[in-house]
């Protein structure tokens, strides 16, 4: 039997980053008397989310300083992401000091953060729009597809990379649909069936979980059955957000075990692909999930977002990834933040995720040690966050290369201007210095002429 009490709740400095608690939900005035089976129930989780300020108000309004739900009325006017928080994230908040909480900052935004955004940052900075063969078909590395199933989620994330499609729509963005259902997935297999190279699939949204028992068996049965599929992986950040899913809804947990096991015998490896940024995230819930998940022979990998006040230090991430190595839930890739519209104050430096990832390495075992990768503007995909061809600190400019994708084009990341000093930012403001910068920059990483 495995046991997971062994699991440090402590950090490698010795204080503690969260402490974890038996009935987090009782924090929660209007659930004090709440019975843990009902906080464990994955509908109610759903049904129990927040989704506006009078929600939130009423949960924790008496709870939170003075000021903050006017603070969040102003972030929620200016964000691309509507808000939706599940029950289970909300009641993990230190609502004493909500302003500094990983959680808080994560998933609900407040005016007082607001950051103006970077010149080159758009709502699909990886122009999945761009590479899509298909409706919600995204085809950009020889071998691999992104199937986007759906467009919800049980939360929605402030650093989305998706939010161009992904949620309700906000005061500032209209999203693109992702609906579809059986016909779409026809349309995928058959593109499948024409393209024999392509033998990876994520399945993503949205996020998986979202998706009924007998959408994940249709959906999985039939990708693992096509005798090309060698890898199948669904993307679900449900072992930070609702990992309830995996206690409470048998049906759903049996039909990814049992595509799994198909798989299996297809030669086909499926694998749950989660999403934790934080240590405070992992709760005794996400605990038993995991352990449920590891006995069902189910492989689990995780992907982080850095994020500026969230996971930026060596500590946290050191910690994270100690936690995530010992549930089992493999450390894959660490992420520099996506330019994404809305949320310029959660972008840490390309040279942050270069000192986390050097401070870290070596703390734990090497196939723990996730990759840190920058999902490079323009579409170029995943690079290793190290492989720059030039990176131009003072103006916040890395220049990657991308053979596979394409091998003449300029790929970028570009750091937040507020890491930047107020001369570079002069330059950035005006768009005739920013193209001559650029062009400069482009000639030093011996890419000639930018198009
Ligand atoms: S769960 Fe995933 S797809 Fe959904 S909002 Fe968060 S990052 Fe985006």
């Amino acid at each position: 039997m495995l046991e997971h009490a062994a699991v440090s709740p402590w950090p490698l400095s010795g204080q503690p980053l969260h402490q974890r608690d038996a009935a987090p939900w009782r924090r929660i005035p209007a659930w004090a008397d709440l019975d843990e089976a009902t906080f464990r129930d994955a509908g109610w989780q759903l049904r129990s989310s927040v989704r506006s300020l009078d929600g939130l108000a009423a949960l924790v309004g008496a709870l939170a300083p003075d000021g903050f739900l006017e603070d969040v009325r102003a972030g929620l006017a200016a964000a691309p992401m509507a808000m939706r928080i599940t029950p289970h994230l909300l009641a993990s908040v230190v609502w004493s000091n909500p302003w500094r909480d990983p959680i808080r900052r994560q998933f609900i935004p407040v005016g007082s953060e607001l950051e103006a955004d970077h010149p080159m940052g758009s709502l699909d900075s990886l122009e999945e729009e761009r590479d899509a063969v298909l409706p919600g078909l995204v085809h950009r590395y020889p071998d691999k597809v992104l199937y986007l199933t759906l467009d919800v989620c049980p939360v929605y994330c402030r650093f989305c990379t998706r939010s161009y499609a992904v949620g309700a729509d906000t005061q500032e963005v209209e999203k693109a649909s992702l609906a579809g259902g059986r016909g779409r997935l026809d349309q995928v297999l058959a593109y499948l069936r024409a393209h024999p190279q392509v033998v990876d699939v994520v399945v993503s949204g949205g996020d998986t979980s979202m998706l009924p028992a007998s959408g994940i068996r249709e959906i999985g049965e039939a990708l693992v059955r096509l005798p090309q599929i060698r890898r199948v992986r669904f993307a679900s950040k449900l072992m930070s957000v609702l990992p309830q899913k995996v206690l409470s809804d048998q049906a759903w947990l049996d039909a990814l075990t049992e595509v799994t096991r198909l798989g299996r015998e297809r030669g086909c490896e499926v694998a749950l692909h989660t999403h934790i940024n934080h240590p405070a995230e992992i709760t005794v819930h996400t605990l038993e999930a995991a352990k449920v998940l590891w006995q069902r022979g189910i492989t689990v990998r995780n992907q982080s977002v850095l994020q500026r006040g969230v996971n930026d230090t060596p500590e946290v991430m050191s910690h994270l990834l100690r936690e995530l190595a010992s549930l089992h839930l493999r450390p894959y890739y660490v992420y520099t933040h996506d330019v994404v519209a809305g949320v310029e104050v959660l972008r840490t430096s390309l040279r942050t995720a270069l000192e986390v990832e050097k401070a870290v390495r070596g703390s734990i075992a090497g196939f723990d040690m996730p990759v840190f990768v920058c999902d490079v503007v323009g579409g170029g995909g995943k690079r290793d966050a190290h492989s720059f061809e030039h990176y131009d600190e003072r103006m916040g400019v890395a220049v990657f290369r991308s053979p596979v994708v394409d091998p003449e084009r300029p790929f970028f990341y570009f750091d937040p201007l507020s890491s930047l000093s107020p001369e570079a930012r002069s330059i950035w403001s005006d768009p005739e210095r920013r193209g001559a910068m650029l062009q400069r920059i482009l000639e030093r990483a011996g890419m000639g002429v930018r198009q």
